[in-house]
């Protein structure tokens, strides 16, 4: 949208949900850009946009002013700002969008912890109003392996942090991302950490290989056995049969994924893992884990 309009700092990414929003780069690249997995961002150095810059391109939007409803503030992390200058860039949105009804940006839980309780009330209440968190995993171990640079509990203290504070959360979870020797445990732990989250929206992404497994086994500091497709979705029978949520809408629907998943949960649970089982039944038993399915 608008694309015309502001010159992007390439490349540009988004979570699918915000097609329809106008994408404003506040910062470019990721603060982190070390997961294991990430290829997103390693072609940038981070660094903070100057506000004048930011405000400049809201500015030459002024024609479109009406029509602006929804604003994804990229890059990696726009969460890393300070909670003043983020409070600014909102309130220049209001001022200059007058039918904006949304604002969104991705967090790490670092961006989050680094706030106060208040300061992410205020921001709510100013219009950020969903964020999208790259989890992965729930697993301790496994996030020391990716150089997640997170915790099980420092990844939930934030997003919970973030709930009671009134921001929605999106949050994702990486299937296959430990390969087989860690696939029981990240799949149970990566459950244990959204159960105690409760995010609106939940989705699952296939670990991918943009520059080839070998490029990822240097990376991941540890032992990593790739998973068969059968597995990957054995994981996911593993990850959902875990999950005890209340209202949350889950999809697992990105292309990446081999088995299209979407419902509600815990409401879907049921069918879910039903499908998950229809896929496996005729398949070598000793190729996949099949805990979850007791009971089904
Ligand atoms: S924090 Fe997110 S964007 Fe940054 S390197 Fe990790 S996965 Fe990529």
């Amino acid at each position: 949208m608008l694309s015309n309009s502001i010159h992007y700092s390439e490349p540009l990414f988004r979570p699918p949900s915000e097609a329809r929003a106008l994408i404003l780069q506040t910062t470019i690249g990721c603060s982190w850009n070390r997961c294991a997995f990430c290829e997103m961002y390693t072609s940038k150095k981070f660094h903070i946009r100057k506000e004048e810059d930011v405000f400049k391109e809201i500015d030459s939007l002024s024609s479109y002013s009406t029509q602006i409803r929804k604003v994804f503030l990229a890059d990696g992390n726009a969460m890393v700002l300070s909670y003043d200058k983020l409070m600014r860039i909102i309130e220049k949105l209001n001022s200059s969008f007058p039918n904006i009804n949304r604002i969104s940006a991705y967090a790490l839980p670092k961006d989050l912890s680094s706030k106060t309780h208040d300061e992410l009330v205020s921001l709510a209440n100013a219009g950020l109003k969903l964020l999208y968190t790259g989890i992965e995993t729930g697993d301790d171990e496994l996030l020391k392996i990716i150089s997640k640079g997170e915790t099980y509990n420092s990844t939930v203290d934030a997003l919970v942090k973030a709930r009671q504070s009134g921001l929605k959360l999106s949050v994702m979870i990486l299937n296959g991302l430990g390969g087989k020797r860690f696939t029981t445990q990240h799949a149970q732990n990566s459950a244990k950490a959204v159960n105690a989250i409760g995010p609106e929206y939940l989705s699952t992404l296939v670990l991918s290989f943009p520059y080839g497994v070998d490029h990822y086994k240097n990376k991941f500091a540890g032992d990593f056995m790739e998973m068969s497709k059968m597995e990957l979705i054995s994981e996911m029978g593993e990850f959902i049969g875990n999950l005890e949520l209340n209202n949350t809408i889950f999809r697992s629907d990105h292309a990446s994924n081999y088995l299209v998943l979407k419902g509600i949960l815990n409401r879907d649970k049921d069918k879910l893992l039903t499908d998950i089982f229809r896929v496996l039944k005729n398949q070598d038993p000793s190729e996949l884990r099949l805990e979850w399915m007791r009971g089904l």
